[in-house]
C-alpha cells in the first residue's frame, strides 16, 4: 500500500513539467509509437523492417501511391510515417474484425502485431518460440505463405 501518494504525484508531475520523460518514448516515431502502444494506444503503430517489407511486398503500400491521407501525398516507401498512414489507411478501409472490443480499422497497433509475428524471425526460448512466424522475413517463404494468392509479391513468385 502507498504510504503517501502525494508523493507519488509530486514526482510524476516534476517529470512532466521538466520534460524528463523523453527517454520513455525513446528517440523517433517507432520508439514512440512502441511507447504508445504498449500504454493501450492502438491506434499507434511501430513501422520496423518487418511492417516495411510487408506492406510494399504485398502492394498495401503501392495501392495507395498518389493518393492523399491526411494532408500527405503518398509517394516515398522509406518515410515510416508514410508507411505507417498506409497501414492506417488500409485498416480503416479493408478491416471489419475486432479483438476484445477492438475494432481494427480503429486500431492499427493491433493490425501491426499480426503482420510483425507473420515476418519475424522464429526464436527460441526454453523449448518454446517467443519471436515470430519467420514466414515473410528477410528472405520470404511464399510458398507456405496463406497469403500468397493475395499478394502482389507472392502472386508473382509462386510457381
Ligand atoms: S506471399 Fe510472400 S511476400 Fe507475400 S506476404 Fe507471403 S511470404 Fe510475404
Amino acid at each position: 500500500m502507498v504510504k503517501d501518494d502525494s508523493d507519488i504525484k509530486k514526482w510524476i508531475d516534476d517529470k512532466i513539467k521538466n520534460k524528463n520523460f523523453k527517454n520513455i518514448f525513446g528517440k523517433g516515431l517507432k520508439s514512440k509509437n512502441i511507447f504508445l502502444r504498449d500504454i493501450g494506444k492502438f491506434e499507434f503503430a511501430p513501422i520496423d523492417i518487418h511492417e516495411k517489407r510487408f506492406l510494399i511486398r504485398t502492394g498495401i503500400f503501392q495501392y495507395y501511391l498518389g493518393k492523399e491521407i491526411d494532408g500527405t501525398i503518398i509517394n516515398d516507401p522509406f518515410d515510416d510515417t508514410q508507411i505507417e498512414k498506409a497501414l492506417k489507411r488500409f485498416s480503416e478501409e479493408f478491416l471489419t474484425g475486432e479483438i476484445e472490443g477492438y475494432k481494427l480499422a480503429d486500431n492499427p497497433g493491433i493490425v501491426d502485431m499480426f503482420i510483425w509475428y507473420h515476418c519475424a524471425k522464429k526464436k527460441e526460448k526454453n523449448g518454446k518460440n517467443i519471436g515470430g512466424a519467420g514466414i515473410c522475413g528477410k528472405n520470404p517463404r511464399c510458398n507456405e505463405c496463406p497469403l500468397k494468392d493475395a499478394c502482389l509479391m507472392g502472386q508473382n513468385v509462386v510457381k
